[in-house]
């Protein structure tokens, strides 16, 4: 998907899209093919992120805010947490994953009266994305297991 926030519009975003969609898009724009082994030169030169490597690193930060944001919040924190969702949703750097996080979150405005008010909001925000893309659902009661305490089982101990 081509960039469309201005200055460089010949070049594939490659935020808004998975490698292999971006390699194709490089190589019909004439710029220098990737190489033959994305996944390993990708990482190893430190590239920059595609969209589901940016989407994951991104929900990592998302969800541990939210499971490290104060369980009785004061009213700055409650108003500053909102402002940082609408601003989050104006800049995500994937345009079209911006646009549609912009709508979900007008319907469904940021609940930051406390943490497991938000962290709730958060994972329901994400399972909408989760089931446009055909993945399956989390379950959200497990939020803080997954993203502060670690699984009951002890497995992350
Ligand atoms: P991710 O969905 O990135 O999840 C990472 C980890 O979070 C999972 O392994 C799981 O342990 C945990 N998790 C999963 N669901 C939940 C949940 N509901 N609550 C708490 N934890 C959970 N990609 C697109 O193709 N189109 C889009 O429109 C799009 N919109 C996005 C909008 C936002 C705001 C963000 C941050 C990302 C978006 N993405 C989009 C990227 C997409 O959501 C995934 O990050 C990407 O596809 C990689 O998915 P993944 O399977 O590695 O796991």
């Amino acid at each position: 998907m081509p960039s469309s926030r201005g200055e460089e519009e010949e070049k594939p975003c490659r935020a808004c899209s998975d490698f292999k969609t971006w390699a194709k898009l490089q190589n019909k724009s004439g710029i220098t093919p990737p190489s033959k082994k994305p996944a390993a030169s990708n990482t190893q030169k430190e590239c920059p992120l595609d969209k589901d490597e940016l989407g994951r690193s991104t929900w990592g930060f998302l969800h541990s805010m939210a499971s490290y944001y104060p369980e009785q919040p004061s009213r700055s924190e409650c108003e500053g947490m909102v402002r940082f969702f609408n601003i989050f949703a104006q800049f995500y750097p994937c345009e079209p994953c911006a646009i549609d996080f912009q709508e979900d979150i007008k319907k469904y405005p940021p609940k930051t009266k406390s943490r497991d008010e938000l962290a709730k909001w958060l994972c329901e925000r994400h399972n909408t994305v989760n089931v446009k893309l055909g993945k399956p659902e989390f379950d959200c009661s497990k939020v803080h297991e997954r993203w502060r305490d670690g699984w009951s089982d002890g497995s992350c101990d």
